[in-house]
């Protein structure tokens, strides 16, 4: 790969920026430990070049210009190929202010380094085969995360869960391929027709497994970005009192998330390390009537946008016109039915409420006592994990691109399948899967074009 080439040496402020108990400067590349050397003087008057890799060194940045201390600063020295991008690198970690930080830095940067770009050091560690690229994507997604939950995914990812599952199916179809090339070469037609009908049964088996790992890739999107809810029902019901009482609950409430400001009325909680986004109602639900206030069309989108409803009625008065009219609004919508208020005496037809509810999950709760508080939560739970993924266990795919990927290498088995039906010859299915196979390839980064990889690496901050 010619972009192997390019080990020019590169350095960035690899910390947050701001103030920081310490921070750190990141150097890479041949030049690496030449630059430290001319750089830091450690107590014991020992040079980086005679430091001992994977040792903390304990010294100072002498700007070699002025002879002026810059900062006490601890080193480190990794050689290649024991090291994050398989190159030299030298990390110094200083005070954690900006300025010794810029200093440091501006240093190696006169000393023949250049500015990292963004995600570099990640990309040369794709580049070395130290990462795949759904592994190096995982980079970016732990740096984002914002619940235990999308941590955890990103995490087993990688560690290369979903590399491992995309390398065995990616086996799985250059075997079919080497199957039907094995029976291109046997005259008699029936051993080409019995390899048709095994692949084709393995075909189906591929298939499977990859809306398997597209059926996560929901679940991924709602980690990443919160679950999208909208808590409706008529005036004085609890809607109010439940987005309190689940603020109060969740005791790791998520509010860095980019877009939440303080006149938001977006509230986040974190449900079983799921990330809600709650989409308050608050400018509709101290009026006498939703629809009415915003108008059917308003209403209908607001609960349109949203992955889950949660409409409340009021278990001590019987169902309203407006109960039923919010509950219309519900078709085809992801909704739980709260019916609150149950410690007052009942005055709701169950019998009516069915009749409109359908088979909703209903829950009933009394926010006063903090009853149903509890099964609420399990249930928000389940509809997201739908049972089937144990978070963080399994394979996921947790990136739109992962996602699309998949989506197309089922098109494209989908097209040998029915190359195989229509009774062409084995080389036109070899083609159709080996599209297949080359799809696969683009997730962990086996197939893939340099101008696909630059962009992925754009979306990281510098000095990752
Ligand atoms: P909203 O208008 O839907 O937001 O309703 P609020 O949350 O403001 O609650 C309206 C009233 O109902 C308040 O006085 C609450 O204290 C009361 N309330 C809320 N939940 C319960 C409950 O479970 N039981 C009883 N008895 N009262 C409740
Ligand atoms: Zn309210």
């Amino acid at each position: 790969m010619n972009m192997l080439t390019d080990n020019d040496t590169i350095s960035a402020i690899a910390t947050a920026v701001g103030e920081g108990g310490i921070g750190i400067v990141r150097i890479s590349g041949n030049k690496a430990v030449a630059i430290a050397n001319r750089l830091f003087s450690s107590k014991s008057g020992k040079q980086a070049a005679r430091i001992v890799s994977h040792q903390v060194v304990y010294g100072d940045i002498i700007d070699p210009e002025s002879g002026e201390t810059v900062d006490e600063v601890l080193l480190i020295l990794m050689r290649a190929p024991r090291s994050y991008t398989r190159e030299d690198v030298v990390e110094i970690h200083c005070h954690g202010g900006p300025v010794p930080l810029q200093r440091i830095l501006e240093l190696t940067l006169v000393l023949g380094s250049r500015l990292a770009e963004p995600g570099e050091f990640t990309k040369r560690a794709f580049l070395h085969g130290r990462l795949d690229l759904a592994q190096a994507e995982a980079v970016i997604d732990i740096i984002r995360s914002k619940t235990d939950a999308s941590l955890k995914t990103a995490v087993g990812n990688l560690s290369g869960l979903l590399s491992t599952e995309i390398k065995h199916l990616r086996h799985v179809i250059l075997s079919m391929i080497a199957q039907l090339e094995a029976a291109i070469d046997f005259p008699e037609e029936d051993i080409e027709e019995a390899a048709a009908a095994d692949v084709a049964q393995l075909i189906i088996q591929v298939q499977a497994d990859v809306d398997k790992l597209l059926a996560t890739a929901q679940t991924g999107r709602i980690l990443r970005e919160g679950l999208a809810t909208v808590i409706i029902g008529k005036p004085n019901v609890g809607k109010s009192s439940l987005l309190n009482a689940l603020l109060r609950e969740t005791r790791a409430i998520v509010t860095d998330i980019p877009g939440t400001t303080r006149d938001s009325i977006e509230e986040y909680v974190n449900i079983r390390g799921i990330p809600l986004k709650i989409i308050d109602t608050a400018g509709i639900h101290e009026t006498t009537d939703i629809v009415e206030r915003i108008g059917v069309e308003k209403a209908k989108a607001l609960v349109k946008q949203a992955d889950l409803v949660l409409l409340l009625l009021d278990a001590s008065m019987p169902l309203a016109p407006e109960d039923r009219a919010i509950l219309e609004l519900l078709a085809g919508q992801q909704a739980i039915i709260i019916v609150n208020k149950s410690d007052l005496p009942p005055l709701l037809d169950f019998t009516a409420l069915e009749q409109y509810s359908g088979n909703r999950l209903v829950v009933r709760t009394s926010i006063t006592l903090g009853e149903g508080l509890a099964e609420l939560e399990e249930i928000i739970a389940n509809l997201v994990y739908q049972g089937q993924v144990s978070q963080g266990e399994a394979a996921f795919v947790n990136n739109v691109r992962h996602a699309d990927a998949l989506r197309q290498t089922n098109q494209r088995l989908a097209e040998a399948l029915a190359t195989i039906e229509r009774g062409l010859p084995p080389d036109c299915v070899v083609v159709d899967l080996r599209a297949a196979w080359e799809k696969l390839g683009e997730i962990t980064g086996d197939t893939i074009g340099e101008d696909i990889i630059d962009q992925i690496f754009a979306q990281f901050c510098i000095g990752k």
